[in-house]
């Protein structure tokens, strides 16, 4: 799915044909901290895309390893997610089902004398650790028996230890140019209720442990991570060598998705959910994958960004404005157009006698053309911006003397218009010209435009909720940047035909943008969130 020739795919021909594996097998493995963002739909689509290319599995796995920040809403929003945006995993499969294996991985360290039991708080692990230009200092704990160690390595277990009070750390090298090789932390004490396996466990794995025994364990041969993982490789490899998988998985990593004007980190995202910035995790100003469906972006223009975006080596920043040109090109595509006046000011028609219906193309784009009808009658509404009593210069809309088509039905000829007491327009009189709608006698006279309209006997009153990024341009702290009022909402008059939308249905409002309609759509309640708008500023 990710076109062909990416690194990674030269990596998995190689090694095909030579025979190093001979299936593909992937994963992908969230922590349930927090609902998926775009960032991770970059990754599903890597990991799920490069498994079907080679007629391979993927796995889901959640790597539930920290509980005090996991939870199971974050479990089911993550599945619901991933099969919105269109992939099936092969298997459902959850870290914490291997703490009994991942205990015995650490046992066989021990006795290898590969693992060590250290009383050392968090603080002196730091202390003694170096830096990037001195080496470490070794732990005082560090030459303990294998006898001591297994024993004490049980008591952890076994909950004989305050929380902190040791570690369990692999025994590598203090002087590693690598620091994450300069005896890491593998197993932490700590009493959290876990929401798979309760209060079992006061020990748990640290992700640079855990993350290689639980692909080793599901046969993955291809661990496809992020770039920050890269100096995390030697102890991947590590764990894997020495807990006795070999050659077992291959980790490669590559390039975070990073877009303008949005925010990729979990911790981040949950805090405007906490302090109710937001609307909870799936407001459609988020750039969550729920937010996303909310907000009214297909998948498949998801998944067309993720693909253009490529798989590359090194890290850079998207625009914002190419997710929202697939998006765009997408409903383009897919969307009927119908007619919606925001801002309303009556239009009479002084010779209409009788209701009429008029035939409105669905979609020009569409593979075949559809059409539904609009009432035409003496009372419509058509936007304030669209008549003006002193038009500013090539204004091309109604002004008095001048004609305009109503989209879908006839061209009108202005005849008068009405203010209230502060000159605000209130009300336009036009008559209609016979005949002019399209493949009348007189459709081909001269117009200044095309405006839309709606009848002011059967529109619908609906609401829309407008938004702004989250993020203010610039690169600054989040904190710093949050975009004051990113939500209007706004009342509008619809076209009659809106009352039968379904929610999610998704529509082109001509002339103003992509709208979507609510989760909640319906009985009474018609409100569409703008999905986004006409104009394409992608390449430009
Ligand atoms: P965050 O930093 O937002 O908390 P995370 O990396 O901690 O994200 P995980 O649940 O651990 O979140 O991520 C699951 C997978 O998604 C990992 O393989 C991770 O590398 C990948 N991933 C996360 N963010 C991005 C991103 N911005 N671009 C590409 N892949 C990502
Ligand atoms: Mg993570």
């Amino acid at each position: 799915m990710e076109g062909s020739g990416n690194f990674i795919e030269d990596i998995i021909d190689d090694e095909l044909a030579r025979g190093v594996v001979t299936e593909v097998a992937t994963r992908f493995p969230p922590e349930p901290n927090g609902y998926l963002h775009i960032g991770h739909a970059k990754a599903i689509c890597i990991d799920f895309g490069t498994a079907a290319k080679y007629g391979g599995r993927c796995n889901l796995r959640y790597d539930d390893t920290n509980p005090s920040k996991e939870d199971v809403e974050y479990v089911n929003s993550i599945k619901r997610d991933i099969e919105w945006l269109g992939f099936k995993w092969d298997a459902e499969l959850y870290a914490s089902d291997y703490f009994e294996r991942m205990y015995d991985c650490a046992v066989s360290l021990i006795k290898k004398g590969l693992a060590y039991v250290c009383d050392y708080s968090a603080d002196e692990i730091r202390q003694s650790r170096g830096t990037l230009t001195s080496p470490g200092t070794d732990s005082p704990y560090r030459n303990r028996s294998v006898e001591e160690n297994l024993t004490l390595f049980r008591q952890m277990r076994e909950g004989k230890f305050a929380d902190g009070e040791k570690t369990l750390r692999a025994k590598i090298d203090m002087s590693s140019p690598n620091i994450n090789m300069r005896d890491p932390v593998i197993y932490r004490i700590l009493r959290a209720t876990h929401h798979r396996t309760g209060d079992k466990w006061c020990i748990y794995p640290m992700y640079d442990f855990a993350h290689p025994l639980e692909d080793a364990f599901e046969g993955i041969t291809y661990s496809l991570c992020t770039l920050e993982f890269e100096d995390h490789r030697p102890l991947y490899d590590w764990v894997k060598v020495n807990c006795g998988f070999v050659p077992g998985p291959r980790q490669i990593e590559f390039a975070r998705l990073n877009i303008k004007r949005t925010i990729m980190s979990k911790r981040y995202l949950k805090k405007l959910v906490d302090e109710g910035r937001v609307d909870g995790w799936s407001d459609p100003r988020m750039p969550t994958l729920s937010g996303m469906r909310e907000r009214g972006y297909p998948p498949e223009a998801i998944r067309a960004f993720c693909a253009a975006a490529g798989v590359a080596k090194s890290n850079g920043e998207t625009e914002v404005a190419m997710l929202e040109h697939f998006v765009r090109d997408s409903l383009n595509k897919s969307a009927d157009r119908v007619m919606v006046v925001k801002d309303p000011i009556k239009l009479n028609i002084v010779n209409a006698v009788a209701d009429e219906e008029c035939l409105v193309e669905n979609n020009p784009n569409a593979d075949e053309v559809t059409y539904r009808s609009v009432t035409f009658g003496k009372e419509l509404y058509i936007d304030r911006s669209d008549f003006a009593a002193e038009p500013p210069p090539k204004y091309k809309r109604l002004v008095p003397g001048g004609t305009v088509r109503l989209k879908g039905a006839y061209i009108v000829k202005y005849v008068s218009h009405e203010c209230d007491a502060d000159g605000n327009v209130t009300e336009v009189n036009c008559e209609y010209i016979p005949d002019s709608k399209s493949g009348g006698v007189n459709a081909g006279m001269k117009v200044k435009g095309v405006i839309q309209w709606v009848n002011a006997k059967d529109s619908i009153d609906v609401t829309l909720n407008e938004y702004d990024y989250l993020l203010l341009d610039g690169d600054g702290d989040f904190n710093d940047r949050l975009t004051p009022d990113s939500k209007k909402v706004y009342s509008a008059k619809a076209e009659a035909s809106l009352a039968l939308a379904k929610p999610y249905d998704r529509f082109q409002f001509i002339r103003m943008g992509y709208y979507s309609a609510v989760g909640s759509y319906g009985e009474g309640r018609y409100e569409f969130n703008m999905v986004t708008g006409l104009k394409d500023s992608y390449g430009k």
